[in-house]
Formats: structure tokens, sequence, C-alpha cells
């Protein structure tokens, strides 16, 4: 069975591009009778904000994606796993982490590290006056193991690398881009401990991946180059890596990277202005799919029947805001009266104009009135 997951790192709010990524996940694991799980990747102890987790949930239940297996949140907003592979927070799953390296070292596929961040940066810099690729020269890798012994009894402050192999190819088959190939001697032995031994993405990923039965990992482009470092260490543990398909990236009208300083990205700024969820997912799941033929509204429902990875381009996708508006309009023309005063209630609630969240026959004449103008549902209460 085709098992997908979501595997945000609470770093903020969920971003566009994640709404994206999470939807194509979900779309591809239900076209196929699979199943989808969300998986907490809070391994960056320095990059944690405060509810981002729990924001990352709601805004995907806002947006209608159903959670199979992992976290999720119960009806009162309480955090939840479920599922038998979990603990499914990776800051709960460490001693999982440090077995695995340790299965690792054992068989010299990975080696501790007791260099010096003074000496870490003089390589660095070194490496990058004469004009090398920046990454770690090996020096550990050949300690004897007395000394490592006697290193890691003094409490030496240590990380864990991976032994990369550094001859030949590493291969796979994209299931956007096809067949991609990197240079091993390109590769850096990539710490997967760190110093507060917390496991680095990489080593978490690959072990998560394969405990929880992943069989196909949709991701960002941003993750391509970290894939045959994973490839690796699946071939190291002796394990099947699933299937990869990196995403495109989201790009504004000016061809940059969709980010904060351009004004929205966020799910969450999206819904506090009155976007429809119904909206917000068709455009969404259209920034790199489309259904092959002149089609343009399609809810949830009919993604899942219809959404396949062979019509995902590759080509970088255009945020449109303005397509984004004009579905927003369609969904609220087609909208049932009775349920986009539902919709609207909260917006005029918070702009002070109704006192409590009552659909009246007459609040739903007032929102006749503006219905076929709007284009959010902010915008209501000021007109
Ligand atoms: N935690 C990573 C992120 O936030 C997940 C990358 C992946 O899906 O492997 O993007």
């Amino acid at each position: 069975m085709i098992k997908t997951r979501f595997a945000p790192s609470p770093t903020g709010m969920l971003h566009v591009g994640g709404l994206r990524t999470a939807l194509y996940s979900y779309l591809f694991a239900r076209h196929n009778g699979g199943q989808f799980m969300l998986r907490i990747e809070d391994t960056d102890q320095g990059r944690f904000v405060e509810g981002g987790m729990e924001n990352m949930i709601q805004s995907l239940k806002w947006a209608g994606v159903t959670i199979d297996e992992g976290v999720d949140m119960d009806e009162h907003g309480h955090i939840v796993q479920k599922g038998e592979h979990g603990p499914y927070i990776q800051s709960q799953r460490l001693g999982m982490y440090k077995k695995y390296a340790e299965e690792l070292i054992a068989h010299n596929h990975a080696y501790y590290c007791f260099c010096s961040k003074e000496r870490l940066d003089e390589l660095r810099a070194n490496q990058e006056v004469m004009k090398q690729p920046t990454m770690y020269d090996g020096y550990c890798k050949n300690l004897q193991k007395s000394e490592i012994e006697e290193k890691l009894q003094s409490g030496q402050s240590h990380v864990v690398r991976m032994n990369m192999p550094h001859d030949g190819d590493t291969k796979f088959t994209d299931l956007i881009r096809g067949e991609v190939s990197f240079q091993n001697k390109l590769i850096d032995d990539q710490v997967l401990i760190k110093s507060d031994g917390f496991p680095t993405y990489h080593l978490a990923v690959v072990v998560d991946d394969h405990c929880m039965g992943i069989t196909h990992v949709l991701r960002a482009e941003e993750w391509l180059p970290s894939t045959p470092k994973h490839i690796v260490l699946y071939n190291m543990f002796g394990w099947d890596a699933p299937t990869f398909a990196h995403l495109s990236l989201l790009i504004n009208e000016q061809k940059q990277k969709l980010s904060k300083r351009h004004g929205d990205v966020s799910v969450e700024d999206f819904k506090q202005k009155g976007y429809l969820p119904e909206a917000m997912v068709n455009f969404v799941s259209f920034l790199g799919w489309n259904p092959g033929d002149e089609r343009e509204m399609f809810e949830l429902a009919d993604l899942e029947k219809e959404f396949s990875m062979e019509k995902v381009s590759k080509a970088a996708a255009v945020f449109n805001r303005e397509k984004l508006n004009w579905y927003n309009k369609e969904y609220i023309k087609k909208m049932d009266i009775v349920e986009l005063t539902e919709r609207a209630l909260p917006f005029l609630i918070n702009a002070g104009l109704v006192p409590e969240h009552k659909n009246t026959p007459w609040l739903q004449k007032v929102v006749a009135l503006e219905k076929e103008r709007m284009t959010v549902l902010s915008e209501l209460s000021e007109s």
C-alpha cells in the first residue's frame, strides 16, 4: 500500500509551498487508495517556534486534509498521536536515532568526530581560498580505537559523521525529474548526530521514513541535493529507499522565491483575509499540476479522483495572486447563501458589526447584496 507523509519542521506558520507539498502527498495517497501521515521534524531545537506545530495541523485541517496516521489534533485542540509507528514527533525518538547511529559506527559506515569549531572554521576558510568545495577532510576517520575511547570517556564534545564513500555516483529516479545523478566525491561526510545528542535531519528522515513504512516521499526541490546522502544511508542500513518526487519551486511574478518579504505567504495570512479553503486548495493544487484539459474548478474530492504525478510539472510554478482572487470570487459566487453567511460571520463579528454568531435571514440578505462583488470575506465588513 502506498503511504506518503508530510514532515514539517515547526519553525513558524505553514507556508503556501508547504501546503502544496502536503496536498500533493495527500492527494497522491488518496488517489491510489493509500494512507497519509503527518510527522513533526523538530530536531533543530534552535529553530523551534512555540505554536508552530499547532498551526501546521490547524492549517491542514482548514484545507480539509485528513491525517490518517501520525500527529493530529482532537476536537479540543489537543495534540494527539495515532498509529503503530509512533512517536511521530522526532524529539521523542532520540533513543532510536542513537541506536541506528551506533549500528552505522559498528559497521564503519559512520565515525565519531571530535574536531573543534576552530579547526572546522579554519578548514573551511582554507578551502574557500583554494576555491575547493567546502567539506570535512576526514581527519577523525583515522583515529585509533583507543584514542576514540579515551576521548569519549573524558566527555569530549563530538558529533557522529557519515563515512561517505567518495568514489562513483549515486543515482535515483525522481518521479518528476526522471534520472538524477550525483558525484559521490562532492558529497560531504554529513553530520548525523550533533554534539547536543540530537540527530540531524538526514539521519532522522531516513530512519523515520523507513521505520514508518513510507513508500513515496514528495518534498520541495530544495531537498534534492540531500537525497543522494539519504540513498547512501538507505544502502548502508540495507533498506529499500522510498520513491522520491521533488516539487519545483514556487515563485512570484518577479520570478523570486516566494518569501515573507514580498507579502503573504502563510496559509494563516490568507485565511485571515477571508480566502475560502476551497479556493486556496484549488489554486494551490494547480501550482504545478493540471488535469490536462480546460477544467479549472476542482474541489478536494475532485482532486482526489483526478490527481496524478504524471501531470506534475518540473518547471517553477508562478504564484499568481490574480488567479487566486479569481478562484475565491468563483467559490463565493457558487456558495449557498446560508453557508456563505456562516463563513462571513467571524469577519463581521471581528469588525464589531454583528454581536454574536447568529446566521439570521436578515444577515443572509445583507451578505447576498455583496455576494457577486466581493473578492475576499474580509471586504464584507467595509462594504
Ligand atoms: N522537515 C523538512 C521540512 O520542513 C522535511 C523535508 C522532507 O520532507 O524530507 O521541509
